[in-house]
């Protein structure tokens, strides 16, 4: 595996998405529309994509990305670009067993004819020589984002999907990309089929990278479907627990957590010990910005469980929700409470 030498120890980053500027989009909102069109908006995108990293470099962040500027939504974007499924023939679906969505329907074979996200990497790449991070969608939760009424499996789909993946993956790298993250919010719902088949599908998906590899495992976005499902959980989430053990068995190389805020008991990660882990120390559900105290003692945290070489303090899931005040808030506060630990590190 090539390695990401960032400068420091404990290199921050986000989990992927930043909010949008309002001419681009209307903001703190999901599928946002787009306010531009044709090469206005091919421009308006590509200024996003910078504003998004001068906001990340302004807050110190180690590990960049593109802020997801230039699609409307983490999994749906990707989607678009491919042949087999058709966005007028929408049904509704449950998505994570949680909230109604209307989503499109895969009605022939699934195929990637060309690159989705390849310019847009390569566009970042040379803005930049800091490590930079990009993010896909997971096979298990491409398929749960879908109705499917052609191959009726939904391990099918998800192998489909992983080969899918891993050519875009490849291209990613070639554009150099350090780090491919695949977000699988799914792994935290779907037990079963995690264990079955969804890490599997996972790994086919990053097969042949020379790249670091991350697995994103959130209780998803600030939005209040998420919220309610939260508050049924319990005390304790131990979601986690199910899907560790094959992880931590996987190729993957790092684990990005929400542990801000979240039940989620911090022995948890002992499970994946060897991994990296992004561990989530700013909650995306709250505009209330944490004090880099606060972010700074989840990571304290965290160390028991995770050797401080393999700590990366990231955010519990992506930011375009939010307001850009909050979000460029949260960035510095995650930067200083990075700061503290590294302080104490050095003592
Ligand atoms: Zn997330």
């Amino acid at each position: 595996m090539a390695l990401v030498h960032p400068k420091q120890l404990l290199p921050t980053s986000t989990a992927g998405s930043l909010p949008k500027p309002s001419w681009l989009a209307e903001p703190e909102k999901l599928w946002s529309p787009w306010k531009l069109q044709d090469q206005e908006l091919l421009d308006g995108k590509k200024d996003a994509l910078r504003l998004a990293l001068h906001e990340q470099q302004q807050a110190g962040i180690d590990i960049v990305s593109d802020g997801e500027q230039t699609r409307q939504h983490f999994v749906t974007t990707f989607i678009e670009h491919l042949d087999g499924v058709d966005f007028e023939k929408r049904e509704t679906v449950k998505i994570r067993d949680r909230y109604d969505a209307s989503v499109p329907s895969v009605v022939g074979a699934v195929s990637r004819q060309k690159p989705v996200f390849v310019e847009d990497a390569k566009f970042l790449r040379s803005l930049t020589d800091q490590p930079i991070k990009w993010a896909l969608p997971g096979p298990m939760t491409m398929i749960d984002t879908l109705y499917d009424g052609h191959y009726k499996s939904r391990e099918k789909l998800a192998w489909e999907f992983a080969k899918i993946l891993n050519q875009e993956a490849r291209e990613l790298e070639a554009a150099g990309v350090d780090i491919i993250q695949f977000d699988e919010p799914a792994f935290n719902v779907f037990f079963d089929e995690v264990n079955d088949w969804g890490v599997a599908t996972l790994e086919r998906a990053l097969e042949g990278l020379k790249c670091e590899t991350a697995v994103h495992i959130c209780y998803g976005y600030g939005i209040k479907a998420n919220t309610d499902w939260k508050k049924t959980l319990g005390s304790e989430w131990r979601q986690y627990e199910e899907a560790f053990p094959k992880l931590q068995q996987s190729k993957i190389d790092i684990v990005s957590l929400e542990c801000q805020n979240s039940r989620v008991p911090m022995d948890l990660i002992e499970l994946i010990r060897g991994k990296k882990v992004m561990v989530g120390a700013i909650d995306v559900a709250t505009n209330v910005i944490e004090t880099p105290e606060e972010v700074a003692n989840t990571l304290r945290k965290a160390l028991q469980f995770v050797d401080a070489d393999k700590l990366y303090p990231s955010t519990n899931c992506g930011m375009a929700p939010l307001g850009r005040e909050v979000a460029r808030g949260k960035l510095n506060a995650l930067s200083a409470g990075a700061d503290i630990i590294r302080q104490e590190l050095a003592r």
